[in-house]
């Protein structure tokens, strides 16, 4: 099944460093190797930042932020740069899509959605910061406040594998927006397409050392980033344990952080939903972005009344959902990032046999010896203390369990450590407010999948994440706002030492 796989073309011979508008290779020299997930051999190496590498990048960043032109362009200047970075982007879909697909495994037609989602995302905020409005307060006959936003420096950026390049764009769109100077750390699994944006910027126009990237692994570029003095502000996406130990070493420094963190997230399934829908929704839910996916509602709950339908159904269709290589457009799900992502999804679906009842997959799809393969795989009857239940998986790997009354569905739904994200099927208004707004979610969609306008709150609660991102809140993240008070009337003056 995998012999039609090929590479793109055009590769680059090695994924370098690009700092203060060129590109380099490691102070040491060291390189890593970057997999193909499809067969596993290593097909470029990539410069292994360290802290030396982190320091050149944070200078670099450090002399545009306090002598060069962006922090101190106006707003609408910059929005016209990432105008022209959302029109780049947009050009080039289909290239970044496969570039992208090729790296990381996901399904080419998810991933050109991501690449369209990633210019989107520069559009919103060129957009957003030419409508900033700023607050000022009177205290009439006495007093002006106003509100003077400024930038903050620079804005360590740290990414995950899962859509490299939409959620580098997500936190390089509002932080660039705002009159920052950024370093990007982005997943070793996954450095190809993060390189691109060195080209993408300097052709719209974005002033050298405004942005540069150190690949290399978590625990040496990533570490040396947040633990860099001049670096106010990290912003983070990952695992919820590389969110603790980055909270302990920014601690000391009092940094500004972001925390978009894991998530086991709900979806409830009453029994007055809308079955077709509902099983349509709960299967994309999982299985989208190969099951790699921080929103993913990877626990199902279902009303006593439907689960022996549902629990079919899902199981069917399950089995229907199309897994291939993932530069083919008909598929559904691709290959899991890494050897070692695939080690650890597939110990959680051995897990799972012990577990709960397989209804579906629980292997290797057939016809797929070689590569990061898993078959869409769904557990029924999962009581609420398996490990599969509670721990965040992030594969094709779904948990199926039934309860009775809306208490003990709520209480199911909020029975983990996380709290990122949860969806509700009910035709029954009341019931469906009253559950969203007492689920322990930063997000809940009510019979909706999961789709969202970018100017909503982004964050999770519990283990799930601090800080929220999305529209204003980013602007918020990536800016001081500080007050300026005027006195209007007499000065109020208490006077001490009167003589
Ligand atoms: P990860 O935590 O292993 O790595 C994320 C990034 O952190 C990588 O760039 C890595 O090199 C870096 N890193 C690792 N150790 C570090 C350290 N000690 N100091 C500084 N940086 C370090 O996460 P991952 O496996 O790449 O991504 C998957 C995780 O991301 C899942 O848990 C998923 O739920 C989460 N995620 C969350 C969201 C969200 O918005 N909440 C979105 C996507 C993914």
């Amino acid at each position: 099944m995998t012999s039609n796989h090929t590479a793109p073309a055009d590769l680059p011979d090695r994924i370098r460093h690009y700092i203060n508008g060129e590109f380099v290779d490691s102070i040491d020299g060291d390189t890593f190797d970057v997999l193909d997930p499809v067969t596993n051999e290593t097909y470029v190496q990539a410069s292994a930042g360290k802290k030396a590498d982190i320091e050149r990048a944070v200078a670099a960043a450090k002399l545009a932020f306090d002598e060069g032109p962006w922090p101190r362009m106006l707003p609408r200047e910059r929005s016209r740069v990432l105008h022209r970075i959302a029109d780049i982007v947009e050009s080039r879909d289909e290239r970044l899509a496969e570039l992208e697909s090729f790296d990381s495994g996901l399904p080419i037609k998810q991933a050109l959605g991501q690449a369209r989602r990633a210019a989107e995302n520069f559009r919103f905020f060129a957009d957003l910061i030419v409508a900033q409005a700023d607050d000022t307060f009177k205290v009439p006959g006495r007093q002006i406040n106003y509100v003077n936003r400024k930038p903050i420096g620079v804005a360590g950026l740290i990414t995950p594998w899962n859509t490299p390049f939409m959620l580098e764009s997500w936190k390089l769109g509002p932080a660039l927006a705002t009159g920052n100077t950024v370093v990007l750390k982005p997943a070793e699994f996954t450095p190809l397409s993060a390189s691109l944006w060195a080209g993408i910027f300097e052709e719209a126009g974005l002033p050298q050392g405004v942005f540069n990237l150190v690949n290399g692994l978590g625990e040496d570029a990533g570490d040396a980033l947040v633990k860099h003095p001049d670096v106010p502000l990290i912003s983070f996406t990952g695992e919820s344990r590389t969110g603790q130990i980055i909270f302990g070493n920014a601690a000391p420094f009092l940094k500004g952080l972001s925390m978009e963190l894991g998530g086991k997230s709900p979806a409830i399934v009453f029994d007055d939903a809308d079955l077709d829908v509902a099983i349509d929704a709960t299967i994309f839910g999982v299985f989208s972005l190969n099951g790699e996916r921080c929103t993913a509602g990877s626990r199902i709950l279902v009303q006593r009344g439907v689960y022996e339908e549902f629990v079919t159904r899902y199981a069917e269709q399950a089995k229907r959902v199309k897994v291939g290589l993932p530069s083919d457009p008909t598929t559904e799900v691709g290959a899991l990032v890494h050897p070692e992502h695939y080690d650890k999804v597939m110990s959680y679906v051995e897990i799972g046999k012990g577990e709960g009842r397989l209804v579906a997959g629980g292997g290797r799809p057939e016809g797929f010896d070689t590569g990061n393969f898993v078959a869409p795989t769904v557990f029924a009857d999962v009581k609420p203390d398996a490990r599969i239940f509670q721990e965040e998986i992030f594969g094709p790997v779904v948990a199926i369990t039934p309860f009775d009354t809306d208490e003990e569905g709520l209480a199911l739904a909020n029975n983990t450590r996380y709290g990122l994200a949860a969806y509700v099927w009910t035709n029954d208004l009341k019931r469906a407010h009253n559950i969203a707004q007492n689920i322990e979610a930063g997000m809940v969609w009510l019979n909706s999948n999961n789709v969202r306008d970018l100017r909503t709150p982004f964050g999770g609660v519990k283990a799930s994440g601090l800080g929220h991102e999305g529209g204003y809140r980013s602007i918020d993240f990536y800016t001081d706002q500080q007050a300026v008070h005027i006195t209007l009337g007499a000065v109020h003056n208490p006077t001490f030492g009167k003589q």
